[in-house]
């Protein structure tokens, strides 16, 4: 079976680091905000090119904070809308409604799955606050569109970064474009650690300063609580753990971007549609998302080949029961698009012979 993901060996490729960096952690006798957290801070913002980085448990709560820190700070308040694409993994929406803001769902590109910024204005109006963009499946957004209308409506941007660690947009990395991104670092991202984890990436010192309080209890003073905050910490361990793997995902990016191209060179199903970069430096390939109208049959003709894939994502987010206020939306191109994607094996570990194999099963399949 050639597995969809296999986290082990690529884990097993840095045991040792790991292993070591654990060691260093247990030997500490300090677990919570300490040396580990504070470096990872200073590595990842220096990655992304911003001035802040804060670390926080996961990247859902990531997304959520940035806009409670602007609701703390009387720039956003309870109904306001936040314009953000309609097909996305439901994080993005969650972090909206959360916070008591009003998702409003905007039609994708369908030849990036990427928010269409000819699609925003029509959706802004006197309440609108914030666009929230989602960097899906490892391409980055055609943003400088998006923030010619966020500086002409004055408007918030945050990125969704969970998927895209390291693509570039004109030489400006992820997480560094907007005011504020959201990153995950849940074991099977692009950069992934051993467990929950994510972080915030802002150049704005106030909004780093609201954050860093609002992760830990509101407090930036032990027992002093200048916020309602919540509890959302990057442990040590993970903190640990990530700055090892941060040093490899470059690397590992590179061999992301080389199996996408193998895969689109060699694919050649007329039933079958590629996905494409905009430039190389645009996508770091989290996910090898292709399209058809044969989906379904043809994830279980891989099946049978012994290639495992998966649908990201089967069901929209407009048509969750989790949100039933949603449900009669029209959406068509999301919808179109959840009925046909399909996500074929894609890591830094699978072996050259693997990556023929499913070439081989996609192309003969009919
Ligand atoms: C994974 C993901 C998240 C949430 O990250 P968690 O760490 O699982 O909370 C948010 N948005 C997108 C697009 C994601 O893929």
């Amino acid at each position: 079976m050639i597995p969809f993901l296999d986290l082990k060996a690529i884990n097993h490729q840095y045991q040792q680091a790991l292993k070591e960096a654990a060691a260093r952690v247990i030997d500490s006798g300090w677990y919570i905000l300490g040396e580990e957290v504070a470096q990872f801070e200073n590595e990842f913002a220096a990655y992304c090119g911003t001035e802040y980085c804060i670390g926080v448990a996961n990247g859902l709560d990531a997304l959520t904070l940035i806009l409670r820190a602007w609701i703390e700070q009387g720039q956003l308040t309870e109904g306001d809308e936040v314009i953000v694409p309609a097909n996305t993994y439901i994080a993005s929406i969650l972090a909206i409604t959360e916070n008591r803001l009003k998702p409003v769902l905007v039609e994708p590109d369908p030849e990036t799955f990427n928010l269409d910024p000819t699609l925003i204005e029509r959706h802004i109006n006197e309440k609108t606050r914030a666009i929230l963009t989602v960097h899906l499946y490892g391409q980055i957004t055609v943003i400088d569109t998006i923030m010619s209308i966020a500086r002409k409506h004055n408007l918030k941007v945050i990125e969704d970064c969970a998927q895209a660690h390291g693509a570039c947009y004109q030489g400006k990395k992820a997480g560094n474009i907007g005011d504020a991104a959201g990153f995950s670092f849940y074991p099977g991202k692009n950069l992934g650690a051993l467990g929950d984890a994510g972080a915030i990436t802002t150049s704005d010192p106030q909004l780093a300063e609201t954050l860093r309080a609002l992760r830990n209890y509101g407090s930036l003073e032990k027992y002093k609580n200048i916020h309602q905050g919540v509890n959302s910490r990057l442990d040590e361990m993970q903190a640990a753990l990530l700055r090892v793997k941060l040093r490899y995902l470059d690397m590992e990016t590179e061999v992301r971007r080389s199996i996408a191209e193998y895969y689109s060179q060699n694919i050649a199903n007329p039933v079958v549609q590629s996905p494409i970069a905009q430039v190389r430096e645009s996508h770091v390939w989290h996910l090898y998302v292709i399209r058809t109208e044969l989906r379904d049959r043809l994830a279980a003709y891989l099946q049978k080949q012994g290639i495992q894939t998966v649908i990201h994502y089967p069901i929209p987010p407009h048509k969750q029961a989790a949100y039933i206020d949603l449900n009669s939306m029209k959406l068509p191109i999301s919808e179109k698009l959840h009925n046909e994607v399909l996500s074929l094996p894609m890591s830094p570990v699978l072996s050259a012979s693997d990556i023929d194999r499913v070439v081989d099963a996609v192309n003969v399949f009919q």
